[in-house]
């Protein structure tokens, strides 16, 4: 890819950065590119993914390959080694994360539903995921309400994995405020998964040309473009990766495995037919263009109304259920 369509894409972003104004305590991360390094930091190796700028300070944004966890950082409170990132895979291949990573690319043949599809087996529920594709609908809000009230007194905040792109964020910001408020108020906790900024769809190409298989696609600016928007809004960019459509190859897999990111599929895309079952990876879209998979979802809550009560029936953290399954 040129280079120049990159920083052509990250200009036209900040552009309409300033002239879209978003609410909350967020500010624009400038300078944003991929940087791989190692450091400690409160007695622990972090593995830094990304370098940026905030009113002038150099900031990074890292990963604890144990619990999968991610922030920010001041680049002046930790001494960052800068390291290839085939050598950052190689040195930490043991730990939760990498072994997740590695784990996701070895699934990379299939067109689609590559990468990380099943985890935490072992114990009865699911995890969650709700992806928010670009939509001139509302985010279909009775999906979180519905959660909040059959898991009161059970399991407070619910965790549940969004998958985001950059567009459905430049449109729905109130709906993106609405969910910080639940995050606040600890009803929910969200792992924010990267789903693209643009998410491009053509109903008249096949698979093997569509989604992020576009010939032209700006891969840079997909991943990163999304990750800007994400700081911009006050949302934590995850380690984790969801392809539009589900659809990719390995080179692609690859390429976004390069990005320090874990694709995450699904064995349990409810609106296509596909049950929930212990240790399932659900996924339904809560972007209003989906009914029939929150009608299936919220069926699925009343079904197991009563293992929820007995806690037989519990919803995981996306970083806990892929910790718990490639921790040691
Ligand atoms: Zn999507």
């Amino acid at each position: 890819m040129p280079k120049y369509t990159t920083t052509f894409s990250l200009l036209l972003l900040l552009a309409l950065f300033l002239f879209c104004p978003v609410t909350g305590n967020t500010q624009t991360a400038t300078n944003y590119h991929r940087y791989f390094a190692t450091a400690q930091y409160n007695g622990n190796t972090i593995i830094i993914l990304r370098k940026f700028e905030q009113q002038g300070k150099p900031y990074y944004l890292y990963a604890d390959p144990k619990t999968i966890e991610t922030a920010t950082i001041a680049a002046a409170k930790v001494t960052a080694q800068a390291t290839k990132w085939d050598d950052i895979v190689t040195t930490y291949k043991t730990t939760p994360y990498i072994k997740a990573l590695l784990a996701a690319q070895q699934q990379s043949v299939a067109l689609q539903d590559a990468g990380i599809t099943h985890a935490y087996p072992k114990e009865k529920g699911i995890t969650l995921t709700i992806d928010l594709c670009p939509s001139h609908k509302p985010l279909d809000r009775v999906i979180f309400t519905s959660l909040i009230t059959e898991f009161k007194k059970i399991e407070t905040p619910v965790p549940v994995a969004l998958s985001v792109t950059g567009r459905f964020m430049l449109t729905h910001a109130e709906d993106i405020d609405w969910l910080k408020n639940l995050v606040k108020q600890k009803e929910i906790n969200i792992t924010w998964i990267n789903h693209t900024y643009n998410h491009h769809y053509d109903p008249k190409l096949p698979l093997t040309k569509n989604f992020l298989l576009e010939p032209g696609t700006d891969i840079d600016f997909e991943i990163l473009g999304t990750e800007i928007a994400m700081l911009q809004h006050g949302l934590m960019p995850s380690v984790f990766f969801r392809f539009p459509g589900l659809v990719s190859d390995a080179k692609m897999v690859q390429a976004v495995t390069g990005y320090g990111l874990i694709p995450i599929g699904s064995d349990a895309w409810l609106a296509k037919g596909q049950a929930a079952n212990a240790g399932s990876l659900v996924l339904i879209h809560g972007n209003g263009n989906e009914p029939i998979g929150v009608k299936d979802f919220i069926n699925l809550l009343k079904t197991e109304q009563s293992k929820v009560t007995d806690k037989q029936w519990l919803l995981y953290d996306l970083r806990e259920s892929v910790k718990n399954e490639f921790g040691e």
